[in-house]
């Protein structure tokens, strides 16, 4: 079956809102096995909005429409809508008193603009809102349905699901088809080189469809399996991903949504480890990350941002000597960084972190996106040096990345 989107908005036309609900869209219909065949985005305009409908009604079994149902004068999606088909518009009774309830509860002023939200195209089905006032609709014109729902993202994330789709399988029944679906989460490698790398496998035979997702700095590559058997789909799904894994295995560090932070924590939970930052150029975004998952407290003892030199002297006991000779950023200041909060916080493990982030501040020897990351336990350090080459805030989290990619190894080697 063939969808189309249309997100219908000022906002968008003007720039100050992303179209966000498209993209959404067509992710939850592609789960669904449905092909987007066409979007759209328009400005609050009737002619713009019904010339557009019956274009992309031309394209689509189904038009899925967001925007345009607040209760002030420029939302007229509706109205639009039910001139397209030359519908007039009627009042349901039962969204109308559900509207004039909230007002009462939350003791606001009645004003008359709001039974607005009450009218739908005659022979339209009101689509309940669970999360806010406007209700949305189906409309069946000919064979094809126009859905209308509102353009705001919390809205739509739960009247797609909740109202839309249901409705889809219902006019539109099809073979029972299952798919499932795995998320592999990289970190490491351009889009471009696991594209590559992955060139050779043939995951069409498979009946696996691949998609790629960059998140800086991760890329996630998302597998879906169709099958008309459940287990028929789950097999063909574990053998592309034993597939990729034996490509990409160096750069994969989850199996399915969990963050690489969540990730730790599992393991420094699992082993009783505690851990403690000493940060530079990342300014305290590595603690970030490793506090941003609940029940920290247990393995996360502190994190230091020790940005200036004197910093690094006297609250990690680095030698004001070494940092002379070989400079802020080197391997030698990244491991006493290390080794110096390990023995400060008295945790199982240190890890640091200190380069350039820039745009300033490289030299010819050390670069802009020079830095160095060193980790320390009771035996050793390891420390890598990495030539990174983003701009100042890219780099940063590149780094904080780097870090945790490389305390991730550890704990999984240990
Ligand atoms: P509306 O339903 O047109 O009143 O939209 C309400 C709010 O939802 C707008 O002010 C936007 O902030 C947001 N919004 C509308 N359309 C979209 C869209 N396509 N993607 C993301 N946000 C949207
Ligand atoms: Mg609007």
């Amino acid at each position: 079956m063939k969808i189309g989107i249309l997100t219908i908005g000022n906002e968008l036309m003007n720039g100050r809102t992303a179209d966000t609900n498209s993209s959404f869209i067509a992710r939850e219909i592609n789960l669904q096995g449905w092909q987007v065949e066409i979007m759209m985005s328009v400005g609050d305009d009737f002619a713009t909005i019904k010339s557009r409908l019956h274009y992309l009604l031309t394209f689509a079994d189904a038009v899925i429409c967001t925007g345009g149902l607040g209760p002030t004068a420029d939302d007229i999606t509706t109205a639009a809508i039910a001139q397209a088909f030359d519908l007039p518009l009627y009042t349901d009774q039962a969204v109308l008193q559900g509207i004039k309830d909230k007002f009462t509860k939350y003791n606001l002023r009645w004003v008359e603009n709001n039974a607005k939200q009450a009218l739908f195209p005659q022979g339209a089905e009101v689509i309940a809102n669970p999360v806010g006032t406007a209700a949305g609709f189906v409309l069946p014109v000919a064979d094809k349905l126009v859905f209308v729902i509102p353009g705001v993202p919390s809205e739509t994330h739960r009247m797609l699901p909740e109202g839309v789709i249901p409705i889809l399988h219902r006019h539109f029944p099809q073979p029972v088809e299952h798919a499932i679906k795995q998320t592999i989460k990289t970190f490491g490698l351009s889009e471009a080189a696991v594209d590559e790398r992955l060139a050779e496998v043939n995951f069409n035979t498979l009946g696996v469809s691949v998609g790629f997702y960059p998140v800086f700095p991760e890329n996630h590559l998302v597998l879906i399996a169709r099958s008309d058997s459940r287990e028929k789909a789950q097999k063909n799904l574990q053998k592309a991903q034993d597939e990729v894994t034996a490509r990409l295995h160096d750069c994969i560090f989850s199996y399915g949504e969990q963050t690489l932070e969540e990730i730790i924590a599992a393991a420094l939970t699992e082993k009783k480890l505690t851990i403690a930052v000493a940060e530079s150029c990342t300014g305290g975004l590595i603690a970030n990350r490793l506090t941003d998952v609940s029940g920290s407290s247990i393995y996360f003892e502190r994190g230091l941002t020790t940005y200036s030199n004197a910093a690094k002297i006297s609250m990690l006991g680095v030698p004001a000597e070494i940092i002379e000779k070989h400079g802020a950023v080197s391997e030698e200041t990244a491991r006493l960084m290390a080794e110096g909060v390990r023995k400060l916080a008295g945790t199982s493990l240190g890890l640091s972190s200190t380069g350039i982030a820039g745009p300033t501040g490289g030299t010819k020897e050390k670069p802009v996106g020079t830095v160095y990351v060193a980790l320390a336990d009771v035996n050793q350090t390891v420390c890598r040096h990495h030539a990174f080459r983003w701009d100042r805030k890219r780099n940063k989290q590149v780094s904080t990345e780097t870090a945790l990619m490389m305390l991730k190894n550890y704990l999984q080697e240990k």
